[in-house]
């Protein structure tokens, strides 16, 4: 039997859980595809799978997205072989030389676009254009605030709220990643690392002259929930859509009420990409921010496949900008 090179793992922890191993190469069903990687999307979520914040039935695969060409077509799938595909929403288990999904979970690549730029950017991507422009639609004028600018959704949600006219205000960690941020168009970025979370909404205040901002969008979690309160305008949205340094919990919903009657929500792409219209619609208007250049990746930072141990490492120790990438 055929096999591949596959990233597992069979218990929750550390990077180190994960194991590089060999499994049988996976035969697409009715309604499904094989795709062969040329290059696989590492992402947060992945760490929350590998940890056990997110709880995934074990023995398990990780990782969700990847770009390659179709070399299996199962019954009734609608893909030819041969056809460049990128796909972000599993099922679990991208880091791997091969892997089956569902034919109307995945997205024709445009020839323009690279098989790593795609694997590096369709998750972070559709993330950056339903919290921008499905679930606050950002408009020309408006002052947002934005965290964690110089990572993977960061860089691409800096330059997308840039293209729409806004007015950003980032954060980052350390002098290299705000002049980084500051390089991609934010107008304001806070050194959250040196000068502390504290901070942050003080000099959102003083750049909204007082007023705050009608919206939030927070990845990091728990370090920067409070400030993310705090930034905000009387009815202003606190968009919740992460936990880089830890979830939020243990929250009596009253402080909405005492901030000026705030608004959260903590969304999921799943969520907003749940039908076929939606997900292609999404993915057309990042390959369009793409093709136009409003959005300009940056090269993803490469880790061969087996080496997934070290990616993690690297993006869960704040080590990274922009978009990571294995090459199986
Ligand atoms: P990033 O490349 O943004 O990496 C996370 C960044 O968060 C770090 O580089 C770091 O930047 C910052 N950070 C702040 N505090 C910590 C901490 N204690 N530990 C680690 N990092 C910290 O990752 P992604 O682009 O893959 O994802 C960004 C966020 O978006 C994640 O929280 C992810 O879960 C979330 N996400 C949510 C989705 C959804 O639909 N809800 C979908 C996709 C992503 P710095 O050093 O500058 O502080």
């Amino acid at each position: 039997m055929a096999e591949i090179d596959a990233i597992r793992i069979t218990e929750t922890g550390g990077p180190a859980v994960m194991t590089a191993t060999r499994v049988p190469l996976p035969e697409p069903g009715p309604g499904e595809i094989r795709i062969r990687h040329a290059a696989i999307g590492v992402n947060f979520i992945d760490t929350y799978h590998r940890s056990g914040l997110y709880p995934v039935p074990l023995p398990s695969g990780i990782g969700l997205e990847a770009a390659g060409t179709v070399e299996a077509v199962g019954e009734g799938a609608g893909w030819e072989v041969g056809e460049r595909a990128v796909y972000c929403s599993g099922p679990i288990g991208s880091y791997a030389e091969a892997h089956v999904v569902k034919a109307d979970r995945a997205v024709r690549l445009p020839e323009a676009i690279a098989f790593e730029t795609a694997a590096g950017s369709l998750l972070k991507g559709l993330t950056v254009q339903y919290l921008i422009r499905q679930i606050h639609r950002v408009e020309a004028g408006e002052t947002v605030v934005f965290h964690a600018g110089a990572g993977g959704v960061g860089q691409i949600a800096v330059q997308w709220l840039k293209s729409l006219g806004a007015t950003v205000i980032s954060t980052a960690g350390g002098a290299e990643k705000c002049a980084l941020v500051r390089g991609l168009g934010a107008d304001h970025v806070i050194d959250y690392r040196a000068e502390g979370v504290e901070a942050i909404a003080p000099k959102v205040r003083e750049i909204t002259g007082g007023e705050g901002v009608p919206v939030v969008f927070d990845g990091v979690g728990r370090d920067t929930f409070m400030a993310s309160l705090d930034c905000l305008r009387t009815r202003g949205l606190f968009v919740t859509f992460g936990n880089a340094s830890g979830p939020i919990t243990g929250v009596d919903l009253g402080i909405l009420a005492a901030k000026g009657s705030l608004f959260v929500t903590r969304p999921t792409l799943a969520s907003y990409v749940a039908t076929r219209e939606a997900l292609q619609a999404a993915a057309d208007d990042l390959f369009a921010v793409l093709a136009s250049g409003a959005v300009r990746l940056a090269e993803p930072t490469v880790f061969p496949l087996a080496e997934a141990v070290a990616a993690h490492t690297a993006l869960e120790g704040r080590a990274t900008t922009g978009s990571l990438i294995l090459k199986p």
